[in-house]
């Protein structure tokens, strides 16, 4: 298998170093080969010198890490977003001229001849910072208002897709780099994109990580990875992703039921093909301790082995159970409230707003967030009774604050949809502060202070 790989994303929050090492050391364990860096604004760029995050590494100290990880065995893969999740970039006033629509800050204008020389040099720049290469992810994903404009809606669109792809891949092609795309804009129509492409000049990275309850009917239950090889007939090279975390899991603990048969699937459908990706999205904020055991070849057995004061199938059912969750009730969170991928906290009022707009989601919420609680304490209890002496900083201990935060978040969801009392403000504040701490564990402490204003500012 060519790509065995886990994702290190920067997306929404800075890892602190040590978390990134934590992740590199577990991919290496596991037997991974490669890392699929998504560093967006965390690196201090010359070609976007208008972006980087307050906490951005400089460039060398991001090269001392490539090496690190090239010690480990890990292959670098860089990802540069070049058709939408480009809020970090479009969100900058000078770069709103290069907006797909001047009202959303997530697409370029893939017909804009500034914005693809823009990505041209900047691609360059990745090539320069990560060294020699022989795979480049130029993202691609979720790209909503993809051909939208008044220029680009007069052209087709797969056409428009292949000749704005096959343009700000140019010298990375030419350089003998093969170019890895996200599939999920082309999926429903693959082989329009294969014609218009050169054969064998683009693989695509084939994701599925499960229906989502009012998400396009083209996502496919998490274990079916069957797509892959018909992408792979129409000549594509295929890596296919499974997610650690990813939509529809609580702030605070992975859905652990849907993620470990997600990736043991999505590595089998790989292996005879380019080769998989263990995707771990950081706008999630779900703490990447709770995600390494995932990243293992055999994710149950690595699960039931951070709980050994359990025997094995103990272990498994209580973590199933811990970290259960309705994906639906995401509509109701500040994660990604937007729609975008610029972890912008939420403005007050928008629980009772998002209610209004969905009462099938708040009647079912009300129904069941009492029940779901009482699973995830129920849960939580069995593994603090098998771990009494537990670190805070082990995986039961990061698990068993986890688990406290979301059966918070559930009273406080209960509260607010009239299904309960509601909290009062100074026991929200508390539960902020304890997540900003439990965040702060992995994330610079300007990004977990965010992050915990994302999950709580809903109810303000
Ligand atoms: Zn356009």
């Amino acid at each position: 298998m060519e790509i065995n790989a886990i994702h290190v994303d920067l997306n929404s929050a800075m890892l602190r170093p040590e978390t990134v090492r934590a992740m590199l050391r577990a991919a290496a364990d596991a037997g991974k080969n490669a890392v699929l860096w998504e560093v967006e604004d965390k690196i201090r760029w010359e070609s976007c010198p208008d972006v980087p995050h307050p906490d951005a590494m400089s460039k060398d100290a991001f090269r001392a890490l490539l090496d690190e990880s090239r010690a480990l065995g890990l292959e670098p893969i860089p990802l540069l977003q070049t058709f939408g999740h480009a809020e970090y970039v479009l969100s900058k006033e000078r770069r709103k001229a290069m907006r797909e629509l001047p009202e959303f800050h997530d697409c370029y204008c893939t017909s804009d001849p500034d914005a693809r020389a823009f990505l041209r040099a900047f691609a360059a720049e990745y090539r320069e910072v990560f060294g020699p290469l022989r795979f480049f992810h130029f993202g691609g994903d979720e790209a909503y208002r993809f051909g939208s404009c008044p220029l680009c809606s007069k052209r087709d669109r797969f056409g428009l897709y292949a000749e704005h792809l096959l343009d700000v891949t140019a010298e990375t092609r030419a350089a003998g780099v093969r170019v890895l795309i996200w599939d999920d804009m082309v999926r429903h129509d693959p082989a329009r994109l294969a014609a218009a492409l050169p054969p064998g000049e683009v693989a695509l990275c084939h994701w599925v990580y499960g229906p989502w309850p009012d998400g396009p009917d083209a996502f496919a239950p998490p274990t079916d990875f069957s797509k892959a090889a018909e992408l792979a007939a129409l000549g594509f090279g295929v890596a296919t992703c499974g997610a650690a975390s990813c939509w529809g899991d609580d702030p605070f603990l992975p859905r652990y039921a849907r993620h470990a048969p997600n990736l043991v699937s999505a590595r089998a459908a790989g292996a005879p093909l380019l080769g998989s990706v263990d995707t771990s999205w950081t706008v999630r904020l779900v703490p990447k301790r709770l995600q390494l055991p995932l990243f293992a070849a055999d994710p149950a057995a690595a699960l039931a082995r951070e709980l050994p004061g359990l025997a094995p199938d103990a272990a498994l059912s209580a973590l199933r159970r811990v970290s259960r969750w309705e994906a639906d009730w995401q509509h109701f969170l500040g994660v990604g409230w937007n729609g975008m991928k610029d972890s912008s906290p939420p403005p007050p009022g928008l629980f009772a707003q998002r209610a209004a707009e969905r009462p099938a989601f708040l009647e079912r919420l009300r129904a069941n967030a009492a029940a779901l609680r009482a699973g995830v304490e129920a849960a939580a209890a069995e593994i603090a009774a098998a771990h009494p002496d537990a670190d805070p900083g082990s995986f039961a201990g990061i698990l068993l604050e986890g688990a406290a935060l979301k059966c918070g978040l559930v009273r406080a969801l209960e509260g607010a949809a009239g299904a309960g009392p509601a909290l009062p403000a100074d026991g929200l504040a508390a539960l902020r502060a304890r997540t900003a701490a439990y965040y702060g564990r992995e994330m610079t402490p300007g990004t977990a202070a965010r992050a915990a204003e994302i999950v709580w500012g809903v109810f303000g």
